[in-house]
């Protein structure tokens, strides 16, 4: 099956309310959506987040990287069926070869546009064998469990959110920590939702080593479950020294975006955890590798998420969820408690406890709202193969033409019409005053 057309839509879609970390803050978030079209017609969506911070990219390098090698590469590509085998990666072995093994220049990885791209053709090439993604992901669980995340801000405002979280009936929290009174922090929260709430910690890599060895020292009474990144992304050696006399397990998060970073940290024993996110691991495919890369290690896993992920990632993400065996721990699918509007038809955010279902339809399993893509696409971007009606004004790539379409107001000037937080209470009857973060 050839793909005759993608469409990029870069959105801005507005968050519930501002958001931040030690390394970022921001109001709204910015995902890219990629639309593929197939040569029987079928369509199929994927997403990928560009974040500076973790993968190097923005959205303009997601579109570069998409333009230049991606999309040239898919439309040379005549994809077989996806067969029903009991391995997914043989399966997913034509979308594999089909894009190229180098990562985009000038970035630790190109792996948001990939994501965007790949995530688009497994759910094309799925719905047009009318296969579920559960189908090649057989789940392991009934349903699948997410965590709570409480997030930078007061030490009054994380305890009330993490009461609010309990009375949900959520057994997993992530607290963000910083430079900021992080002990104080935990033991107010550890106070308020009482022993049997699992926690974590969160730092964003905040610490350098000495403060990071003296911050989880002190936070070993309050029964922390895992450490994430308590130093920035760099030599694995360094994080091996912290997590060998550390109390607290390490999870690694920004120092893992690509395998060759995985397989580094296995070598050096640098963690006991790993935490992959779809986007940041640059896909289904590159995110089921490394598990297998801990899963042989002895290592744990999370399936974290970015903030503002959208229904597709979240979809995407359920499912590898529900597949996984070792993992402990899973984040994502807040939809509309942090976004305000999200794209699929049915919301995808979890329930009571934070569980949710299943995703049994076609493809990824959601359907996507086209008319909410245009109403938060700050730019959209059509892309053809030349077998195409010449409909398109000739871009610059070899294989490819190109036709872009900006909306310049399109963030600020949709803002007032999007909803509000009491629209979001309104129409999303699981809507919590918690926020949630950057995996
Ligand atoms: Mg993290």
């Amino acid at each position: 099956m050839r793909m005759t057309e993608a469409t990029i839509f870069c959105l801005r879609i507005p968050f519930v309310e501002a958001f931040s970390h030690s390394t970022s803050a921001r109001v709204y978030s910015d995902s890219i959506v990629v639309r593929v079209t197939a040569a029987d017609g079928t369509v199929g969506y994927g997403e990928g987040v560009a974040r500076p911070y973790v993968t190097g990219e923005t959205v303009e390098s997601c579109v570069t990287y998409i333009v230049s090698e991606l999309w040239p590469a898919v439309a040379r590509t005549d994809y077989a069926d996806i067969s029903r085998s009991h391995d997914p990666l043989s399966a997913l072995s034509s979308i594999i070869d089909s894009l190229p093994d180098h990562e985009a220049e000038g970035l630790i990885a190109g792996h948001g546009a990939r994501t965007a791209i790949e995530l688009a053709l497994i759910d094309c090439l799925l719905r047009s064998q009318k296969l579920s993604l559960g189908e090649l992901l057989p789940a392991k669980r009934p349903s699948v469990t997410y965590s709570g995340v409480i997030t930078a801000g007061s030490a009054d405002a994380a305890v009330r959110h993490a009461r609010y979280l309990k009375l949900f009936g959520i057994k997993h929290l992530k607290i963000k920590i910083g430079a900021t009174n992080p002990v104080a922090r935990v033991a107010a929260i550890r106070r308020a939702v009482g022993p049997e709430t699992s926690l974590r910690v969160d730092a964003n890599g905040a610490y350098d080593p000495e403060t990071a060895n003296r911050v989880l020292s002190a936070l070993q009474e309050f029964a922390i479950d895992a450490a994430e990144q308590p130093i920035g992304r760099g030599d694995p050696a360094e994080l091996a020294q912290l997590a060998a006399i550390s109390p607290i397990p390490i999870m690694v998060d920004e120092s893992l975006v690509t395998i060759e970073d995985a397989s580094a940290l296995v070598a050096a024993n640098a963690c006991h955890y790993f935490n992959l996110r779809l986007s940041k691991c640059g896909g289904i495919i590159r995110t089921l590798q490394m598990a297998r890369l801990a899963e042989s290690a002895g290592l744990r896993l999370q399936l974290g998420s970015h903030v503002g992920e959208t229904a597709i990632l979240s979809a995407a993400g359920r499912h590898v969820a529900a597949y996984l065996s070792d993992v402990d721990f899973v984040e994502g699918s807040y939809g509309r408690l942090l976004l305000t509007e999200d794209i699929s038809q049915d919301s995808i955010v979890f329930g009571h406890g934070g569980v949710a279902p299943l995703l049994p339809g076609h493809g990824l399993g959601i359907k996507v709202r086209e008319e909410v893509l245009r109403q938060y696409a700050t730019n959209i971007i059509t892309l053809a193969s030349r077998t195409r009606p010449a409909r398109f004004r000739k871009g610059g790539s070899g294989n490819v033409s190109t036709n872009e379409e900006h909306y310049p107001l399109a963030g600020t000037a949709r803002e007032s019409t999007a909803g509000s937080g009491c629209e979001v209470s309104r129409t999303c009857p699981t809507m919590l005053p918690a926020k949630a973060v950057e995996g």
